[in-house]
């Protein structure tokens, strides 16, 4: 667990928390957050319980990185150049929660050197819109309190700016056009894209979407774990009858002209099918799993080969996702032949979560060659293990990004 008692705001241990340092002091000592629940860590405090700003949030803690274990393969069937390897879905090193959580200049670092070594051609770097207003429960994470009118906005802009930073001060090439992906690839860089975890930023504004255009955004998660104005969650009870709502609507249409990948991770059947019926443009469920049975945890996040011949019919791309819903390595890569096997080897690829992830069975870059190799094992022919790991992923960039 992480430091449940954290979480739960009425704890007067906690409420005394006031201050970020006393805070700091207070999660310490407590938290392991390696050997506890490595759901995460979207803790935020306020500073009047009864205030509805969410001032802060903690972020996942350096700590957490450094209890890891890495699961290295030095097999070079990954390794050739002419390997795209793509991530439909990272937070490396948890970088939003700069300025609240501790260590995460180390976590950036230490991801991105992965990044490079493990060979990561490119991946969308995601904020997270909802992340103040989140919380851990027992069942998984669910929503807490709300944004005030404009604290959305103002969130996005701050953690835009923490990642135009790092963007700026480590070995990683920012990118906004399909073609920067191989451009990274024949230079042996990895190509940075931003995304948004939740369309909670544009508060239902369309308009919204061409300064998001032109801050670099280049994909929409519409919808995450705090119900928004745009559509319906896996994870709560739906609130559209049609899926999306008038401006979410709207702001399909929108991407689809400015050049946006739409993502619809997260987001119910209901809604998914929603959009695949408005989109002109192939898109991205980045980071989800075949379901299983309902008792693994995350279940409510799995979804039914229905849903994924869905993105199939779409042209867009699944990010198989290596959460914790998977018992081992093994597990999830049986998950993702099945996936295929329902969707195809063109609608597949890879979406890790990373730093973000709950008990992940990939949990760094440097495993990247041990999930190219493990799909070669599984019967993949080279140029189907090449789709898996990037070639779809490129394909909808492509088609979707000017
Ligand atoms: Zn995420």
């Amino acid at each position: 667990m992480i430091c449940r008692e954290l979480l739960h705001e009425g704890t007067p241990k906690f409420r005394k928390a006031s201050t970020k340092a006393s805070l700091r002091a207070f999660v310490r000592p407590s938290c392991n957050f390696a050997q506890q629940l490595h759901l995460n860590i979207f803790i935020f405090f306020r500073n009047e319980p009864t205030m509805t700003t969410r001032r802060r949030f903690l972020g996942q803690s350096a700590a957490a990185l450094a209890g890891a274990y890495w699961l290295q393969s030095s097999d070079a069937f990954a390794q050739s150049s002419s390997y795209i390897h793509f991530d439909l879905h990272s937070h490396p090193g948890m970088f939003l929660t700069k300025g609240v959580a501790t260590n995460v200049d180390a976590a950036v670092a230490k991801t991105i050197g992965e990044m490079n070594k493990g060979k990561l051609t490119g991946a969308f770097f995601s904020l997270v819109a909802d992340a103040p207003i989140i919380k851990v429960s027992p069942t998984g994470i669910e929503p807490n309190g709300s944004y005030g009118p404009g604290e959305a906005w103002k969130e996005y802009k701050r953690q835009l700016g923490i990642l135009k930073e790092y963007l700026k001060s480590t070995p990683v090439t920012y990118a906004t056009k399909a073609s920067d992906l191989r451009t990274a690839l024949q230079a042996n860089k990895v190509a940075a894209y931003i995304g948004c975890e939740g369309g909670d930023f544009l508060e239902g504004k369309t308009d919204r979407l061409d300064e998001m255009y032109a801050d670099g955004i280049r994909s929409i998660q519409l919808v995450h774990y705090h119900v928004n104005e745009l559509g319906n969650l896996q994870t709560q009870d739906a609130q559209y009858d049609d899926g999306l709502s008038a401006s979410g609507k709207e702001i399909v249409k929108k991407m689809n002209k400015l050049g946006m990948v739409i993502d619809v991770a997260h987001a119910a059947e209901s809604t998914v099918k929603a959009v695949i019926d408005i989109t002109d443009s192939p898109v991205i469920l980045s980071h989800s799993i075949l379901r299983v049975d309902d008792n693994r945890p995350l279940a409510k996040r799995a979804i039914t080969a229905d849903h994924a011949k869905l993105i199939a019919k779409n042209g867009g791309v699944i990010g198989a996702w290596p959460s914790g819903f998977s018992m081992s390595f093994d597990d999830f890569i049986d998950n993702v032949k099945r996936t295929i096997d329902v969707a195809g080897v063109d609608h597949v690829g890879l979406g890790t979560d990373m730093d973000g992830n709950f008990k992940p069975v990939i949990n760094s870059y440097m495993q990247l060659s041990r999930w190219a190799t493990a799909l070669k094992t599984k019967g993949f022919t080279e140029d189907e293990v090449k789709k898996i790991t990037g070639g779809n992923a490129e394909r909808v960039l492509k088609k979707v990004l000017k």
